[in-house]
């Protein structure tokens, strides 16, 4: 089966997470208004600024917002990374800035800092497979909690995003958090604190395609079909 998947086009990088879809053989299409959700099976929320997004929420009464909220209680499938995670978080620590507030996680913006910040780093995420994933963090959040709905699906050490930074410039949590939430799912939404559409290693929209196209049961609920799941996403990459 051959979807169509959105990519919601207002702001952030949209053109990245077109290609990924596209070098998967699936059609995408960049979504500006709200009646274009009715011809897409699934949805990205890409990277950029949430505050931009938030800002967009706050001062236009624009259909589109209320339409994704319909097209995620449809139970259809929606990704969201990096700006996308905190878009569609129920929680964002310290604010109050418009969101969808779907997703039943609490999460934190701009976790590792500022921009110059910004790393890459090998994740494990067993639902993947064993090969481990090159994932890029641009001024990313973390998910500091989850619900019991949540399934966690990679972490990162709370630490790495403070190697180089002086001293004393985030408060140390290590007490705290041993490690950070970056990837994780509840039912139709997928997010991750971290951008695939900037590598060529299209496992994660891989995974996003088998929750669109195959109703892909979550691994909490189906450990034994996510594994069949994640083998097929690798044998097509
Ligand atoms: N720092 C941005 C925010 O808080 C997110 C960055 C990103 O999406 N790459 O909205």
């Amino acid at each position: 089966m051959s979807s169509t998947i959105g990519v919601l086009a207002l702001q952030g990088d949209v053109a990245e997470h077109c290609r990924s879809v596209e070098a998967l053989g699936r059609r995408a299409l960049q979504i500006r208004y709200a009646r274009q959700i009715d011809s897409i099976d699934g949805l990205i929320i890409p990277g950029g600024e949430s505050t931009t997004i938030a800002k967009l929420t706050a001062d236009n009464n624009d259909a589109i917002f209320d339409r994704i909220r319909e097209f995620i209680d449809a139970d259809k499938p929606v990704y969201g990374t990096c700006m996308g995670s905190i878009f569609l978080a129920k929680e964002i620590e310290g604010s109050t800035q418009g969101r969808l507030a779907a997703m039943d996680i609490k999460v934190r913006r701009n976790a590792f800092g500022p921009q110059r910040y910004s790393f890459e780093t090998t994740l494990q995420i067993p639902v993947l497979g064993d090969e481990p994933l090159n994932a890029v963090f641009i001024r990313g959040p973390v998910i500091l909690s989850a619900g019991p709905g949540v399934e966690v699906m990679a972490r990162v050490d709370a630490n790495i995003g403070r190697l180089g930074k002086t001293a004393g410039s985030l408060p140390d949590e290590a007490a705290i958090y041993d490690s950070y939430i970056v990837m994780a799912r509840q039912k139709n939404l997928l997010v991750s604190s971290f951008h695939p559409e900037l590598t060529d290693d299209h496992r994660v929209h891989q995974y996003f395609l088998q929750m669109v196209e195959a109703d892909v049961p979550s691994a909490q609920n189906d450990l034994a079909h996510a594994h069949t799941v994640s083998r097929m996403a690798l044998a097509a990459v």
